[in-house]
Parts: structure tokens; sequence; C-alpha cells
């Protein structure tokens, strides 16, 4: 069975509010084997909400409606998805009770534009709302001869997932076919997602029982695998095959294959190895620490990491001599190596990372564009150096810094 959700009002549709609930949805639905075939945000316009249910029951074999259960003026969910079935609504006594109980018990006395949170479509099962006023509804009808199930349920956030994990998740299995869903991520790093793709797109066409989704960021990709399947067993085969091969062709850009973020990974190696780590750095401003103590225990590994924005402070804190600075440039080879070897010595730490670069958007120039960043690794053997030009705004450039740079920890270790 395949569903379509529905989010209804007109904030969703301004620049200042997200649809999240459809993706809390999403990932519940597919646990249940159901897919997703369509998203449909309307404002709170009745001629748009009724056109908006009738195209979806048209489609799809579930409809989620949320949001606009409320008691407002513009809260028109249950008279749109009335009309397009052809259902009346009806006042439901006990329902109104309960809203005057509860409003009762907070001291207030229900007003007139509550009333209408009791109206209940012919035949509906009523969904408690554990959270909040307005109850949710359940409807198995017809639209065009054919079977629906449609859901109208609320819009705020907490309330949706408590009536949708409480109320509706045992009642649709029991009217689902027993379906597992198996899956898998890989994640890529420092890879284009167009080179990822052509390279990859000749194994996973021969998976067409295996959904795969490619997302890119900047400096990772992520491969989300899918196949549903009578059998666990037998999907999840499918689906490990699939990433074995995918493994295969991309090598050692592939880093994890359970989620695992790119800092977790080098959190997992340096903990492995027993080594540690300090960093310094300029254009990235402290994003790649951050990125490092993001994870619970860094302190076992990571000694510390020095923002050293100015040159003065390259001198003084990781130890660039100012001559060096003066001929290359801050931003250059040789300040990254600098950077990574002075800060690996002044910490003591078996790892040292160096960043410096240009992320924009003034104080580039011919000989250094912006988006051109060095970054620097150093360990007990040497020193390695990679330079980039990174495309993108400064926020891009920045995370595509510190992510080459753990990159860079991660193949050390590996
Ligand atoms: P409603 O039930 O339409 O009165 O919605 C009440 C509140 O829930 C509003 O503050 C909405 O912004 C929020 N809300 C409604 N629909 C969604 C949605 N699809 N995703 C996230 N928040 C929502
Ligand atoms: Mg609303």
């Amino acid at each position: 069975m395949n569903a379509e959700i529905v989010a209804i009002g007109s904030e969703l549709l301004s620049p200042y509010r997200q649809d999240t609930n459809s993706l809390y949805l999403t990932e519940r639905l597919n646990q249940l084997g159901v897919e997703v075939i369509f998203k449909t945000i309307v404002g709170d316009e009745r001629a748009h909400l009724t056109s908006a249910a009738r195209t979806a029951l048209s489609r799809a074999d579930i409809v989620i409606f949320m949001g606009g259960l409320g008691p407002t003026e513009d809260d028109l969910t249950r008279e749109a998805v009335a009309e397009a079935l052809g259902l009346e609504l009806h006042r439901d006594d006990a329902i109104l009770k309960q809203l005057e109980q509860r409003f009762a018990a907070r001291g207030y006395k229900l007003t007139a534009n509550n009333h209408k949170q009791a109206d209940v479509l012919t035949g509906a099962v009523v969904l408690a709302n554990l959270k909040g006023t307005a109850p949710g509804q359940w409807i198995a009808g017809q639209y065009e001869e054919r079977e629906k199930l449609v859901l109208l349920l609320p819009g705020p956030p907490f309330e949706l997932k408590a009536m949708f994990d409480e109320e509706c998740v045992e009642r649709l299995r029991a009217k689902l076919p027993v379906q597992h869903i198996a899956k898998c991520e890989l994640r890529v790093a420092m890879l284009g997602e167009s080179l990822v793709d052509s390279r990859i797109a000749p194994i996973y066409k021969r998976y067409s029982d295996v959904q795969t989704t490619i997302l890119a960021g900047a400096g990772e990709i992520q491969l989300h695998l899918r196949c549903r399947g009578e059998s666990l067993e037998a999907a999840q085969r499918r689906v490990d095959d699939l990433a074995t091969k995918i493994e295969d062709e991309l090598g050692d850009a592939v880093f994890s294959s359970n989620g695992e973020s790119l800092e977790q990974i080098v959190s997992y190696l340096l903990q492995m190895r027993g080594m540690t780590l300090a960093v310094a750095e300029s254009c990235t401003g402290g994003l790649l620490s951050e990125r490092l103590t993001s994870i619970g225990g860094a302190s076992r590994y990571f000694l510390g990491g020095a923002v050293v924005y100015s040159d003065e402070l390259k001198t003084e804190m990781a130890g660039v001599p100012a001559r060096l600075i003066e001929k290359h440039g801050a931003v250059s080879r040789e300040v990254a190596i600098a950077l990574a070897e002075g800060i690996r010595a002044r910490a003591g730490s078996d790892l040292g990372v160096g960043i410096t670069g240009i992320a924009g958007p003034s104080g580039g120039s011919e000989a250094k564009p912006v988006g051109l960043v060095f970054h620097a690794l150093a360990h007990r053997e040497g020193t390695d150096v990679i330079e980039k030009s990174f495309p993108g705004d400064r926020k891009r450039i920045r995370f595509f810094a510190s992510q080459q740079a753990l990159d860079m920890v991660r193949r050390q270790l590996m």
C-alpha cells in the first residue's frame, strides 16, 4: 500500500515554518512497509483543501491529513475532507463532554468555537489526543469506488507523534500485509555526487528491488539503500549484497556503512590506535574542534585546538615563523604545514592538523581565490598537505575544509 501525506496550514507555505511532521510520518510509514508517493502542502483555504483532498484520494491508498483540526475559523480540515469523501459531519456528544471536562479542569469554560472539534465524519473511529484537545479520526472510506484509508491528525508535532504512535501504528499494522524493510546507509567522503553516481549507477541499476537514494552534502555523500520483502533476511541479503559491490567500487572513500558521521569514525580510529590529535585552525575558526568534541569521550584523544586567525597568533600559538607567513602568505601550503607541525610539537600529540584558506566572500584574489584551502596533517613519518578549491558560500567552504581535514586523519589511521 502507498500513502500521500497532506500537510495543512498557511504558515507551512510561508518562509517561516516547515512541514516537519511529514518527515516523522514518512519514517514511521516506511517502517510499516508503506511507501509515501506524494506529499502535499496546502494553506487554510477551503476550496484548496478540498481540491488537495480529492487529488490525494484519487492517487493514494492511504491519505493522511495533518493540521487544521483546531477550533479556529481557519481550521477546515474536517469540513473539506467530508466534502471530498461525500460524508456528513455530526457532532459527537462524548467528545463534547470530554472537551468540557478538559476545559473545566483548567478552570475554563468551553467556548462555542471549540464545539466543532467534536465534529466527526460518518463512520469514523475517533482517535484520542493524549497531548491536546482536537481528537483525530480514522476513516475507512471509498473514493471513486476504491477502498481508501483516511486519517485526520493534529498539526502540533508532539500531538501528532503521540497520536500516530499510540492510536494508529497498531491499527495500521493490522491492515497491512506483513512486509519488512531492510536498510543500509553508506557514507562517502570527498567525492563529488556526479562522480559517485556515474561509478555506482551501473551497479545499483542491476538491483531494481533495492531503492537507492543519494543525498549529497559538502564533502559527504550518503547512499541510502532500502529493500522490501516478506522476509527480512532475504531483503537484508539483497541490501548487503549491493552495499558490498558499491564499497568494492568506491574503495576507501566509503568511510561508514552504519550511518556514522566522519567525526565518529575518526573517534573510533584514534581510540583504537591509542593516538592523540591537536589542531590549529584558521579559516574554519574552530569548526573542526567543534566537530571533534561533539563526540562524547573526545578528551581521550583530542588534546585541543587553537583558532589562529591573525598572523601574530599563528606565530605565537602554533609557532609558525613570521618570515614564512611574510614570504608565502598566511594562506599557503607552507603555512598549513607549519601550523600542523607547530601545534603537534606544542601539544605533544601524535597527530597535528593545520587548516588555512579563504572562506570568502571577500579576501580572494586571482592567485588565491575564494574557496582555496590548504589542509596539512603532521604525523610521525612526516607531513601531508592537500590543496583544494571548494565551491559554494562561506558556510559550505568551511564545512568542506573541516571534512577534508577529518578525512586526512581517517586515512592516516586506516
Ligand atoms: P494546526 O493543527 O493546524 O492548528 O497546527 C498547530 C501548530 O502545529 C502550528 O503552530 C503549526 O505550525 C504546527 N504544525 C502544523 N502542521 C505542521 C507540520 N506539518 N509540521 C510541523 N508543524 C506543524
Ligand atoms: Mg493550522
